[in-house]
C-alpha cells in the first residue's frame, strides 16, 4: 500500500532520542526549550510548545478569553479537533461555510453567523492554504473578534505576506502530531506576539502553576507557588522536543519536496477529466494533504484502494455530527465533502509512486 500520510525518520531522530536517554530526564526540560529557542528563531516571535494541536488550540481559546456562553466562528471544513478544543472551553463552535472555489472561510457566511455573543474565529489553513485569510483578517478587526489560526497543517509553510505562517497573526496554533508536515511524535505550539496569551498558555499548560517555566527548562520545579485559575496537563516533554529538533533540520527539504508533489499532481491530472483540482498557492506552500475533486469519488476511492493506493477524506463536515449538528445547510462544504478525495502527499514517495498514482487515477473512468 502506497500511505497517504507518513512520518519521514531516520538515524538522526534516533541520535537525538539516545542523547535525551542520556540526560536522564524525560518531562519537559532543556530539550522542550532547545526546540521552543529553535522555533522562536525561525518564527521571530513568542512560542510555547504543548502536547498536541488540539491542546494548543484549546489553550489559545482560553488565553483570549473564550468561555462558556462565548460563540466562536470555525470553518464546519475541518477535523473534529478543532472543533472539539472549542467546546472544550464551555463556548459552542459555530460551523461556517467555505469559500467557493478555496478550501476556507467564507466571509459573507461569517456575516450571516455573527450575532453579540460571537468572541473569535478559528480560521484553518485546509491543506495548508491561507487563501482567504486576509479578508477574515479584515472582519476580525472590524468586528473587533480576536482569530486563532489553526495551522495544523502548514508548519515550514509561507504565507500570503511572505512570512512564515505563525510569523504574523494574532494567535497561531501548530500541531506537530505523527503525520503532520514536521513531527514530535505528538506536539503543538500556540504562537503570539500577544504576551498576556503566551504567560497565560505557559502557565495554563503546567495545571496553572505560576511562572513554573524557567524553572522545569532546568530540570526544577516550585514548591511554594500560586494557581489563579484551571490549568491543564498539556506540556510537551524532552523526547518529544528532541524528534522535533531532528525533524527542524530537515524542514526546508520537506517543505520543498511537498511543493514538487504539488506541482507534478497540477501539472499530471489536470488533463485527465472528470477530475477537477483547486489551485491554493502551491507554489508558496508545501502542502500537509493534497485533495482532488470527482464526481465519481467513492468509485475511484474503490479503485485506487484496489490499485494499492490509500486516500483519504478530509474531512466528515463537523456540522454533520450528532454533537455539533446545525439546523442549517452549508451549501459549498456539503458538495466539496461529496467530491473530496485526498491523495498521497508525503516526503517519503519515490518518482515511481507518483507516475504510479497519476497512472492509476487516468486509468478510471
Ligand atoms: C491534526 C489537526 C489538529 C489537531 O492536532 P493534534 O496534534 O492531532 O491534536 C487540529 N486541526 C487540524 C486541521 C488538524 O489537521
Amino acid at each position: 500500500m502506497i500511505k497517504m500520510s507518513k512520518a519521514d525518520l531516520d538515524e538522526n531522530e534516533l541520535e537525538i532520542i539516545k542523547s535525551v536517554l542520556d540526560d536522564g530526564y524525560l518531562g519537559m526540560g532543556a530539550f522542550t526549550r532547545r526546540f521552543e529557542d529553535e522555533l522562536r528563531t525561525y518564527l521571530s516571535t513568542d512560542v510555547a510548545c504543548v502536547s498536541n494541536g488540539t491542546s494548543a488550540l484549546q489553550l489559545a481559546l482560553e488565553a483570549v478569553g473564550v468561555k462558556e456562553g462565548d460563540e466562536v466562528l470555525v470553518p464546519s471544513l475541518t477535523f473534529v479537533a478543532t472543533f472539539q478544543a472549542i467546546s472544550a472551553t464551555g463556548a459552542k463552535p459555530i460551523a461556517c461555510d467555505i469559500k467557493e472555489g478555496t478550501f476556507t472561510l467564507c466571509v459573507d457566511d461569517l456575516k450571516k453567523r455573527l450575532t453579540p455573543q460571537t468572541k473569535a474565529i478559528v480560521f484553518v489553513h485546509f491543506a495548508s492554504s491561507d487563501e482567504t485569510l486576509k479578508d477574515v483578517r479584515t472582519f476580525a478587526k472590524e468586528h473587533n473578534l480576536r482569530l486563532i489560526e489553526d495551522a495544523a497543517h502548514s508548519f515550514g509553510c509561507i504565507g500570503e505576506d511572505n512570512k512564515p505562517i505563525g510569523a504574523s497573526g494574532d494567535v497561531v496554533c501548530f500541531s506537530f502530531g505523527s503525520i503532520k508536515n514536521l513531527t514530535c511524535g505528538e506536539g503543538g505550539a500556540v504562537v503570539s506576539a500577544d504576551q498576556s496569551v503566551m504567560n497565560y498558555v505557559k502557565d495554563a499548560r503546567l495545571l496553572g502553576v505560576e511562572k513554573d517555566t524557567e524553572k522545569r527548562y532546568k530540570s526544577e520545579r516550585s514548591w511554594d507557588f500560586d494557581v489563579t485559575h484551571q490549568g491543564w496537563r498539556y506540556h510537551m516533554g524532552n523526547l518529544n522536543a528532541g524528534i522535533g529538533l531532528a525533524q527542524l533540520k530537515k524542514l526546508p527539504g520537506f517543505i520543498q519536496k511537498r511543493k514538487e508533489i504539488a506541482e507534478f499532481y497540477t501539472q499530471n491530472l489536470k488533463k485527465i477529466t472528470g477530475i477537477t483540482l483547486v489551485d491554493i498557492g502551491y507554489s508558496r506552500i508545501g502542502p500537509h494533504i493534497f485533495c482532488i475533486l470527482s464526481q465519481n469519488r467513492d468509485a475511484l476511492r474503490d479503485h485506487l484502494t484496489k490499485a494499492g493506493i490509500e486516500t483519504g477524506i478530509h474531512y466528515k463536515p463537523n456540522h454533520l455530527l450528532s454533537f455539533y449538528k446545525t439546523p442549517y445547510a452549508l451549501p459549498v462544504t456539503e458538495k466539496i465533502y461529496n467530491q473530496i478525495i485526498t491523495i498521497p502527499c508525503q516526503t517519503t514517495l519515490t518518482q515511481k509512486d507518483l507516475d504510479y498514482i497519476v497512472h492509476s487515477i487516468a486509468s478510471f473512468s
